[in-house]
């Protein structure tokens, strides 16, 4: 597995692209913003873009969907099967506070704790870890996990929007992410990167 770490939306959210580099299929984990630039590392590469894979539907996260959608006819839209509903209407997943204008998404397959999703030879391990939304996950692969805004380095995310929960998301952390090895690399939704070991260690919040 290769990855691009995009910083999008000047900066504010991290969006990224995995590849196998071989086969060159893609998934783009969170376009929250900039169709162009998540599209020039696509063209640049070579890369045949074959999922879109959401940590969670918050607005900052979905920005570029429809647009990579409309070039890209056969990318399919994934995301966990209890966010389906937040990603749909735009007062739950934010949009209409966060985007200039109101999003409004359906995707066209869920996942759940626990799938495999195939990229080339490479396999993406999904895990749910709820809290800062209701469907957060994480997407873990090749000593990376991609994590949205459950956990940042030396922080975790916000628990006071639509059906946020402190304890769930402390639990989430505790059960799905720092049972990993410690040398796992940790890709947040905002900010830089950390590692399990360092979280364990230096996390305030645990
Ligand atoms: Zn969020």
């Amino acid at each position: 597995m290769e990855y691009i770490k995009l910083p999008l939306g000047n900066g504010q959210m991290n969006g990224y692209i995995i590849f196998d580099k071989d086969s060159k299929e893609a998934a783009i984990i969170d376009p929250g913003y900039d169709f162009k630039i998540i599209n020039k590392n696509i063209l640049d590469l070579d890369l045949t873009p074959k999922y879109i894979l959401l940590t969670h539907s918050h607005g900052d996260h979905i920005g570029a969907v429809e647009e990579l959608k409309d070039n890209y006819k056969n990318l399919k839209l994934g995301i966990n099967v209890n966010e389906v509903e937040m990603l749909y209407r735009a007062e739950l997943n934010l949009s209409s506070m966060i985007q200039p204008r109101e999003i409004s998404l359906e995707s066209d397959f869920t996942f759940i704790d626990g799938e495999i999703i195939k990229l080339g030879e490479d396999e993406i391990k999904v895990l749910h870890i709820p809290g800062h939304s209701p469907g957060g996950s994480g997407f873990l692969i090749d000593g990376h996990v991609f994590v949205g805004d459950s956990l940042f380095k030396m922080s975790i995310g916000r628990t006071d929007f639509y059906m946020g929960d402190l304890q769930v998301l402390l639990t989430s952390i505790k059960t799905k992410l720092f049972i990993l090895d410690g040398e796992t690399i940790v890709h947040p939704g905002h900010g830089p990167d950390t590692s399990i070991a360092f979280e364990i260690e230096r996390n305030p919040f645990f």
